[in-house]
């Protein structure tokens, strides 16, 4: 195993700074070490882990700017979206730290004159948190923030892709106040993830691809430790033919190409009604053709580099495949070659079917396929023809028109007249490929915590 991380900027593949990586010997360490700690601070009062998360969140506001840089330089993501993130997540933070003590709360469903039958409601104990680069702050916090709020220890492992990010995030909460043994980064990439899996611990929490998160299942289910998994997805959305096509192309040209295509969320395939279709395409070309793409840390820019060297051949790939088959290729289509970054060019396909690996395979970059429907029968049998199941959305100025089609969508999350949204307030979960279990909202909370039956009899 390679004991460094070497940590490259994607918009000029320079190396930023080489980072060790855990070994067997340091997991095992940590692991005793956060054990220990977790049964001190399940018993300290929920006031105090409320205030180190609150202070948490007072220090992400106060060092936004250097974070948000740091996270654009290591990730290439656009800085005005890094600076997004970064300002944002204290409105997850402060769901979480409003809700938890509730959630926590002991429940009575039964009494009588002599029994009483009550729920209190423990931590699961140690849980690993194995998190994307996509969003670090947001998967992370879905993740982390409940945990520590409901008694639990957490042994972090960032991406390799942005761990400068994570162990930024792990200073940040230990200056808070969160014990240094009770929040534990990780270091490494998915061979250190898979050592940390093997061991025995209260829960594993995954955010990434399909394929990593079924390896992930299957090693857990030798020990029966609980799983939760946040993957990838296939998002379909179709503009009806009550839609506005120019309402409908600047909201699915941001969904499907924000964070340079790379969000779980992203739009990835589109279904316009015939009647609105070249009012639509027209629209939506303008929009893509208009986003800057450029270096990350200049305030303009929408599109940057892409995190992950090896997809610039991926999405080569699945532009060639579509074009082969007989897609139309509007825009872009192909990596830059005048910049020593991973950027490719943003990618409109049309005349696009479902023998095209661009509307079948997740596709997480700046490359979207569009195809022509005639009926809403027609599009709801296209929408659901995927193994995913994370969102789904239409376009349309009539909401029952939309409720009919969302009610058939077998997906976590369904959206009317919008896309690529996430909301504290609601489950966030996917179905099939696309994970099991759910982060945000109460629910999100309770993943955390196992409940303990007390049956009570005065003798
Ligand atoms: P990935 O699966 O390659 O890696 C995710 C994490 O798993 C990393 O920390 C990696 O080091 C680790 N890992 C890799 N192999 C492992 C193994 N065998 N055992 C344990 N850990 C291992 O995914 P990625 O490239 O980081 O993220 C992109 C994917 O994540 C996309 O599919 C995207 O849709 C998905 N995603 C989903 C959500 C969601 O909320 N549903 C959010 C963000 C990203």
């Amino acid at each position: 195993m390679s004991r460094t991380i070497r940590v490259v900027n994607p918009a000029t593949n320079k190396l930023i700074r080489k980072v060790p990586m855990d070994s067997q010997a340091s997991i095992e360490l940590k692991i005793r070490r956060a054990k220990h700690a977790q049964t001190a601070w399940a018993k300290t009062p929920f006031r105090i882990r409320r205030t180190a998360l609150l202070k948490f969140d007072n220090l992400l506001k106060a060092q936004k700017q250097p974070l948000a840089k740091l996270l654009s330089l290591e990730t290439g993501k656009p800085i005005s979206q890094a600076l997004g993130e970064v300002g944002t997540v204290g409105g997850r933070i402060r769901f979480f730290v409003d809700h938890a003590e509730r959630v926590l709360s002991d429940e009575t469903p039964y009494k009588d004159s002599t029994v009483t039958e009550t729920i209190s409601y423990d931590p699961l104990g140690l849980v690993a948190n194995i998190s994307a680069w996509n969003y670090p702050y947001f998967v992370g916090a879905n993740v982390f923030v409940p945990a520590l709020l409901t008694g639990n220890a957490v042994l972090y492992k960032p991406s390799e892709f942005s761990t400068l990010t994570g162990i930024k995030i792990a200073n940040l909460l230990h200056k808070a106040g969160v014990p240094k043994n009770v929040f534990i980064p990780i270091i490494g990439d998915g061979r250190v993830g898979a050592a940390l899996i093997e061991r025995p611990l209260g829960g594993i929490f995954f955010t990434g691809s399909y394929a990593t998160g079924s390896k992930i299942a299957q090693s857990a289910s030798k020990r029966l430790t609980r799983v939760q998994l946040e993957l990838g997805g296939k998002d379909p959305a179709y503009v009806m033919d009550d839609a506005d096509p120019a309402i409908a192309a600047a909201g699915l040209a941001d969904g499907a190409f924000y964070n340079t295509g790379q969000s779980c969320c992203a739009v990835e395939r589109i279904y316009v009604h015939k009647k609105v279709y070249h009012r639509f395409i027209e629209a939506f070309v303008e929009t893509v053709r208009g986003f800057k793409v450029g270096d990350p840390l200049d305030p303009k820019t929408y599109i940057g580099p892409l995190t992950r060297p090896q997809r610039l051949a991926f999405l080569e790939n699945q532009a060639k495949d579509a074009v082969r088959k007989g897609a139309s290729l509007i825009t872009g289509g192909r990596r830059l070659t005048n910049t020593k970054g991973n950027y490719f060019e943003p990618t409109v396909l049309t005349h696009c079917t479902h023998k095209m690996n661009v509307m079948r395979e997740e596709t997480f970059g700046p490359l979207i396929g569009i195809q022509k429907v005639s009926s809403d029968v027609e599009a709801i049998r296209l929408m659901k023809d995927t193994e995913y199941g994370l969102t789904a959305g239409v376009y349309s100025k009539n909401l029952p028109h939309a409720k009919k089609v969302l009610a058939e969508m077998d997906a976590g999350s369904v959206y009317w007249n919008c896309c690529d949204r996430v909301s504290p307030n609601l489950p966030w979960s996917g179905r099939g490929h696309s994970g099991m279990g759910c982060t945000l909202s109460v629910h999100g909370i309770s993943a955390f915590l196992q409940p303990k039956a007390w049956h009570l009899r005065r003798a």
